[in-house]
């Protein structure tokens, strides 16, 4: 840890959101990562609290761990399927995910026009902590897009690839080694609705 990052008077999880970045946290590179089952995922340092908060900068690994457990990303603590709400949820049909090349986790019995909610990669808060941040986040109280929903019983995963340098030691068998590799960096979360859209066909292509 270096010398700026001192443990800071802001409280995680109280003052800033679990899931935030802090200056203490440098990026650590390419590992196996334990949020991702082992997977090749990008690695940072755990040491919320210390430095600044970068409200803008959720980090890599409690990201992941928000997607996966289900944890609130405001106080860190798990949601319960009674209250978990999500703040964005851009709706799309699996179709639309599929036609898009990025179909691979959606599971096979999902119709092409069932109604998904693009979470992006926010996982769900509790509701008092919807409402508290929404309260204190100039971000959030300004984004026009900000639309408080229940979240579904049922969920999809999908990971948010990023290219890295490869640590050298993976590719110590290979001559010239092709040394960007697809990596996972965030974890998207989209929720599965009941609703279906016959015409989803028709709609604009899902972005991202
Ligand atoms: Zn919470």
């Amino acid at each position: 840890m270096s010398e700026s990052a001192k443990l800071s008077a802001l409280k995680v999880g109280v003052d800033v959101p679990w899931v935030t970045s802090w200056t203490g946290e440098p990026v650590l590179g390419v590992r196996p990562c334990a949020s991702v089952n082992g997977a090749l995922a990008i690695v940072q340092a755990d040491n919320a609290g210390y430095g600044k908060p970068l409200y803008s900068q959720n980090h890599a690994v409690r990201q992941r761990l928000t997607i996966r457990d289900m944890l609130c990303p405001m106080c860190g603590q798990p949601t319960t399927p009674e209250d978990r709400y999500t703040q964005v949820a851009h709706p799309f049909a699996a179709g639309s995910l599929r036609a898009s090349g990025r179909g691979d986790a959606l599971p096979a019995d999902i119709d092409d026009d069932r109604i998904l909610i693009d979470a992006g990669a926010i996982a769900p808060l509790h509701k008092a902590c919807s409402s508290r941040s929404l309260r204190y986040c100039p971000h959030l109280k300004a984004d026009p897009h900000i639309d408080v929903r229940a979240f579904p019983r049922s969920w999809v995963v999908l990971p948010l690839m990023a290219r890295a340098e490869a640590p050298p030691q993976l590719f110590l068998a290979q001559a010239r080694p092709a040394r960007a590799i697809p990596v996972i960096g965030f974890l998207q979360l989209c929720g599965l609705t009941d609703d279906r859209d016959p015409a989803w066909r028709n709609r604009q292509p899902l972005a991202g």
